[in-house]
C-alpha cells in the first residue's frame, strides 16, 4: 500500500520534533508532523525554559543584600514583572521560530492543525484533510489537572502563570510536587506573599527524605507559608475579586491568586486512540512496551503522554530509541535507569538513584551525609545549608544514590550522575581529588558512615 508519508508525529514538543528531525533528517524518511499549539511543546512554551528564566529572575532578590554584605555599595530596586514579560516572550517567539526552522531544514513537512487517529495508517486533521502514513508516532504530552474541589474553576495552572497581567501580592500553591515547590519558591523569590498547602507529610514525595526536609526547612526559612498536612476544601470569589480559601484545617484566607499543581495528565481525550485499537491506562496515559509501541503495531508513543518519566531528555532518549527501532533497523529500547534530575526549588536539588528508604529495602547500605552552611552565603551572614549525601551498598560498594541540595546542584548531579551511572563505587569518590574550596568537594571527602541500614 501506498502511504503519504512513513512517519505522521502527533505533537511538536521535544519527544515528537526529536522523533521527526531525525527520522527525516538521519533516516532519509518522508514525515510530516502536526501541532494544534506552538512549537515547541510544554517544555519551551510552558514549563522548563519559562520556569528557569523566571528561577534566574528570582534569584536577583537575594543578591543585592549579599552584595552589600560583601562591600558593595547596592540598592535593590523594584521587579518589572512587565519588563521581564516582554523579554521572555521575545524569547520564547525566537525559541518557537528556532523550532520550526530545525524541522523545515530536516525536510518535515508541518501542519499548524490539530490530528487525531483514525485507523493503524490515518490521521485526521481539524482542516478536514486525511493523511496516511507507515507509522505514527503519538506525543501530545501532557496538561495541568485541577483537583476537583468547589471554586476550582478561580485557580490558576503552570499553563497560566506566565501570562498574568500583574504580580498578585500574594498566592496560594496547592500541591506538594515538582511544579508547585518551584514556582513556591519562585514567586517568593519575585516578591509576592507565598502560602503553600500539601496534602501529605512532607513535599517531594518520593525524594530522598533528608534531602527534602532540607527543601521545606529552607523554603520556610526564605518565607514561604508552608502549610503541611493541608488541602483546599472550597473556594469562591470575594466581592472585591479575589478569591477566599477555605482550607480542610479549618482555616479561612483570602488570596488574590490561588495556583493548582497537583499533577499533569496526558493529551490523549478525543483522539480516536481506543477506537483505532491503541490501549490506554487508568490515567489515560498510552500503554506502550519497551520499545514505545502501542497495542497497534504501526503506532508508537513517546514522552509524557506514554506517562513512563516525564521529563523533557528522557522524551527526546525515546523519541530517538523510535527511530533506531523503526527507521534504522536496530531495535533500541530508551534506558529509564538512573536517570539524574534537578529541581529548581531554592535551594535545588539534584538526585540520581535511590533514596536511602527506598535503597535500604533492597538490603543492607551505607549511608554518607553531611549538612554544613557553605561558605559564600555564610560569609554574607545567611543561615542557609546544603546537603551532599551518598546511599552505598554495603557489599558491593556502589553508589545505589546521590543526593544534593545546594545552589547549583542541578549542574552537580549532571556530572555526579555520569559517574553513578558508571557504576562508580564509594572507594572510586574516595581516590578522586577534592576541588577545593567548592561545595561539592564535600561529596569526595565524607569518609564515616552517618548510618547503617
Ligand atoms: P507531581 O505529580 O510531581 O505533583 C503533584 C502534587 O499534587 C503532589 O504533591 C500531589 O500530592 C498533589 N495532589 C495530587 N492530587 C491532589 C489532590 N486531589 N489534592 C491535593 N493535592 C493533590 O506533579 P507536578 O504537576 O508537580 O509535575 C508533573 C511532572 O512534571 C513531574 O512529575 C515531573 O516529571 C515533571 N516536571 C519536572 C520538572 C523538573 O525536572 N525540574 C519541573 C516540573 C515538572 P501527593 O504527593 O500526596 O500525591
Amino acid at each position: 500500500m501506498q502511504f503519504d508519508y512513513d512517519l505522521f508525529v502527533i505533537g511538536g514538543g521535544s519527544g515528537g520534533v526529536r522523533a521527526a528531525r531525525v527520522a527525516a533528517g538521519d533516516a532519509g524518511a518522508k514525515v510530516a508532523l502536526a501541532e494544534e499549539d506552538r512549537y515547541g511543546g510544554t517544555c519551551v512554551i510552558r514549563g522548563c525554559v519559562p520556569k528557569k528564566l523566571m528561577v534566574f529572575a528570582s534569584e536577583f532578590s537575594g543578591m543585592a543584600a549579599d552584595a552589600e554584605a560583601y562591600g558593595w555599595d547596592i540598592q535593590l530596586g523594584a521587579f518589572s514583572w512587565d519588563a521581564f514579560k516582554d523579554k521572555l516572550n521575545a524569547e520564547l517567539d525566537r525559541l518557537e521560530g528556532v523550532y520550526r526552522r530545525l524541522l523545515a531544514g530536516s525536510g518535515v513537512q508541518t501542519f499548524d492543525a490539530r490530528a487525531k487517529v483514525v485507523d493503524a495508517h490515518t490521521v485526521e486533521l481539524s482542516t478536514g484533510e486525511r493523511k496516511t502514513a507507515k507509522h505514527i508516532l503519538l506525543a501530545m504530552g501532557g496538561r495541568p489537572v485541577k483537583v476537583d474541589v468547589p471554586g476550582a474553576e478561580l485557580a490558576i495552572t503552570s499553563n497560566d502563570i506566565f501570562h498574568l497581567s500583574e504580580m498578585p501580592k500574594n498566592i496560594l500553591i496547592l500541591g506538594g510536587g515538582y511544579i508547585a515547590c518551584e514556582f513556591a519558591g519562585i514567586l517568593n523569590g519575585l516578591g509576592v506573599d507565598v502560602t503553600q498547602y500539601y496534602r501529605g507529610a512532607q513535599i517531594l514525595r518520593g525524594f530522598d527524605d533528608e534531602a527534602r526536609g532540607l527543601v521545606a526547612e529552607e523554603m520556610i526559612q526564605r518565607g514561604v507559608k508552608l502549610h503541611l498536612g493541608t488541602n483546599v476544601e472550597s473556594m469562591e470569589r470575594t466581592s472585591d475579586g479575589r478569591i477566599r480559601v477555605v482550607a480542610t484545617n479549618g482555616d479561612e484566607t483570602v488570596f488574590d491568586q490561588v495556583m493548582f499543581a497537583t499533577g499533569r495528565a496526558p493529551n490523549t481525550d478525543d483522539m480516536g486512540l481506543e477506537q483505532a485499537g491503541v490501549k490506554l491506562g487508568r490515567g489515560g496515559q498510552v500503554i506502550v512496551d519497551d520499545y514505545s509501541q502501542t497495542a497497534v503495531p504501526s503506532i508508537y508513543a513517546v514522552g509524557d503522554v506514554t506517562d513512563r518519566v516525564n521529563l523533557t531528555p528522557v522524551a527526546i532518549r525515546e523519541g530517538m530509541a523510535f527511530v533506531e527501532t523503526v527507521f534504522k533497523g536496530n531495535p533500541t529500547k530508551p534506558d529509564h535507569e538512573l536517570i539524574p534530575t534537578a529541581i529548581f526549588t531554592q535551594p535545588e536539588m539534584g538526585t540520581v538513584g535511590m533514596s536511602e528508604e527506598e535503597a535500604r529495602e533492597k538490603g543492607p547500605i551505607e549511608v554518607y551525609a553531611t549538612s554544613f552552611k557553605p561558605m559564600q552565603s555564610a560569609f554574607a551572614g545567611r543561615t542557609d545549608r546544603v546537603l551532599m549525601k551518598l546511599v552505598v551498598c554495603a557489599d558491593t560498594r556502589r553508589i545505589l544514590g546521590c543526593h544534593i541540595v545546594a545552589p547549583g546542584a542541578g549542574e552537580m548531579i549532571q556530572l555526579a550522575g555520569i559517574a553513578v551511572k558508571m557504576g562508580a563505587t564509594k572507594e572510586d569518590f574516595d581516590r578522586t581529588v577534592a576541588v577545593h574550596p567548592t561545595m561539592s568537594e564535600e561529596i569526595v571527602t565524607m569518609k564515616t558512615p552517618v548510618r547503617r541500614a
